[in-house]
């Protein structure tokens, strides 16, 4: 969540950390704050509200060639500027930044700190006040640090500055995502690649319980205990220009409209030399193996794995559970002999996934993520990696991250299947047009959001069968960026008690791919519109009716979920676009959730 830019060299670097910061925007915030030394001391800018606001309130004549930047997204104490970060120590010496929670600040500031006047209701206060004291006590900078670190639980990637070294930013990490980014003439760090990427494309990963010292022409980097650690820098592979948004006014928009190339470029990477799916065969065999996939994923992506299990279910016939992450860790069901854990995070950094995935690896099981980040915590940890290959997403509404997680999970099922008798390469070629034309006729898109959805509360999807799965996706999507409270629904459940809710007006949305279920769905849809709701339907060609608001070309069956997705992705950015919201930073959300 939210983000750590730092900079040490020769430039200015107001500019570098207020545009980083910029660059992470997407992750949400709630609000923003700067630090920076110079020869006549420490300067703090900070406050609630977006980078712009920060960007009025920092000095310009104020120039620094080393310094620390920050988005918050609290949890704890309210969003306003005391809480804001950076946060300083009570003698003004350390200043520091950090993402993450802290569990044990009450007991901390008990144990240690009782004599300590707090400015902030933040846990990130204990960890600077901890530093200063262990400093006053007697130990060298690192060692309090150090020293810090291991009385902290939770998670952190911290920044810190000392006022008396006008050389050096240290850092420290655990469970919260941070990169250095290394330079000539200068290093960084973030918590995200691409906070640096327009400075470098050269970084060191950092592990869990690793401290670092960070000068401008050198990187150090220590275990906990003080031992120093060699490591490989690695090269990112992102494009500036892929996180810019070019001409389109929303990121989303043009996230949306890039799901049929990533669906071509999926092909083009799960591909050997005679043109055919490949997957290594080492992550076959590990699903092959295993008597039960379990798929532990949380939001947009857990509803992916609802359609993963369809998959592997239908085509590779392996039994598959699909269970919340967060669920999963304090309520685990009773695991078959054999499981594999499938992971499925977008950003790969998910802290409640990767508290299952700590879990299973205690419990000796074989582990694979699907993720779009290479390098990533998730990545990193589990025995296999699949990649999405879907790019940069910046839009906190997952778009091309689904469809593109949808897909890597349909190549897996028909590789893992000793029975293929789907021609996929082909099928994903009739898709990706498909995807690109529902993409082009927007007008329809704009306009049933203006009429059915701008002015409403409430909205309901529904489905039955595999397009249920895809209801539950659209309503997330429409909830997300309009705010509107939108239920996805079995649309044979509804009569079983939520149908009380509908009133005059009220907008369903049904989806229908399936011919077995088409006629079924049809009655549901009666049903509502009997009781005055306002009844769109998304249909493919082959069992649309004439009515049918929004019609799709023909996919293979089994694909229709990636492409029916889409119309539901174009009604809910533009019935956020007519209510005026934030579409790309919808409120209280943010991209990686880092925190359990
Ligand atoms: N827990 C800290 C706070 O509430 C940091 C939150 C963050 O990751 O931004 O201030």
């Amino acid at each position: 969540m939210c983000g750590i830019v730092g900079y040490i060299g020769n430039k200015d670097v107001k500019e570098i950390i207020l545009s980083g910061l910029e660059k992470l925007e997407y992750r949400g915030y709630d609000s923003a704050g700067l630090a920076m030394i110079n020869k006549d001391g420490m300067h703090i800018f900070k406050d609630k509200g977006r980078i712009f606001n920060l960007r009025k309130i920092v000095n310009n004549d104020v120039e620094s060639t080393l310094g620390i930047g920050h988005t918050r997204w609290a949890t704890h104490g309210v969003p306003n500027k005391i809480n804001s970060h950076p946060h300083q120590s009570s003698s003004k010496r350390f200043t520091l930044v950090h993402n993450g929670v802290i569990e044990n600040d009450d007991v901390l500031k008990y144990e240690y700190l009782s004599k300590v006047k707090f400015e902030s209701d933040t846990d990130t206060e204990v960890i600077v006040q901890l530093i200063q004291k262990f400093v006053e006590d007697g130990e060298p900078v690192d060692l309090a640090i150090r020293h810090t670190m291991s009385e902290i639980h939770g998670s952190y990637a911290l920044a810190i500055l000392d006022k008396e070294d006008n050389n050096t930013i240290y850092a420290a990490k655990n469970k919260s995502p941070l990169l250095v980014g290394i330079g000539e003439g200068f290093n960084m760090i973030g918590s995200d690649a691409m906070a640096m990427i327009n400075h470098t494309d050269n970084f060191y990963e950092l592990h869990d319980k690793e401290f670092v010292k960070i000068t401008k022409d050198n990187v150090e980097i220590y275990t906990i205990y003080g031992n120093k650690i060699q490591r490989e820098p690695y090269k990112a592979e992102i494009d500036a220009t892929d996180i810019e948004k070019g001409t389109y006014p929303h990121y989303m928009l043009k996230e949306i409209e890039e799901q049929p190339f990533v669906i071509r470029r999926i092909m083009a990477n799960y591909k050997d030399e005679n043109g055919n799916l490949h997957i290594d065969e080492e992550v076959l065999q590990a699903v092959k193996q295993c008597d039960k996939v379990y798929i532990i994923a949380c939001g947009t992506s857990y509803h992916a794995g609802l359609v993963g299990k369809h998959f592997l279910e239908n085509i590779a016939g392996k039994h598959t559970e699909v269970i919340i992450s967060s669920e999963f860790v304090y309520n685990t069901p009773l695991l078959s002999g054999k499981p594999l854990f499938l992971f499925i995070s977008q950003s790969g950094e998910t802290a409640d996934s990767r508290a299952v995935l700590v879990k299973v690896k205690e419990m000796g099981y074989t582990t694979l993520t699907l993720t779009n980040v290479k390098g990533s915590t998730l990545s990193r940890e589990a025995d296999y990696t699949l990649l999405l290959h879907a790019g940069p997403e910046i839009a906190v509404a997952s778009t091309k991250a689904y469809t593109a997680q949808m897909a890597v999970l349909a190549i897996l099922a028909t590789l893992v299947s000793n029975n293929i008798n789907i021609d996929l390469m082909k099928e994903f070629a009739i898709l990706a047009n498909v995807m690109e034309t529902l993409c082009d006729n927007k007008d329809i898109y704009d306009k049933l959001a203006y009429q059915y959805l701008k002015d409403s509360r409430s909205c309901f999807y529904i489905g039955r069968h595999i397009d249920y799965y895809v209801c539950l996706e659209a309503a997330l999507k429409l909830k997300e960026i309009s705010y509107i409270q939108t239920e996805g629904f079995a649309a044979g459940e509804l009569k079983h008690g939520t149908i009380a809710l509908i009133e005059k007006g009220t907008p369903v949305i049904a989806i229908i791919t399936q011919e077995c279920i088409n006629l079924n769905t049809r009655s549901n849809i009666k049903e509502v519109k009997a009781r005055g709701a306002a009844s769109i339907v998304i249909s493919t060609k082959k069992l649309s009716a004439e009515t049918d608001e929004i019609i799709m070309n023909d996919v293979h069956g089994l694909l229709t979920p990636i492409a029916s997705v889409i119309p539901t992705q174009l009604l809910a950015y533009y019935a956020a676009l007519h209510k005026g919201c934030d579409i790309d930073k919808p409120r209280n959300l943010a991209k990686s959730v880092t925190v359990e």
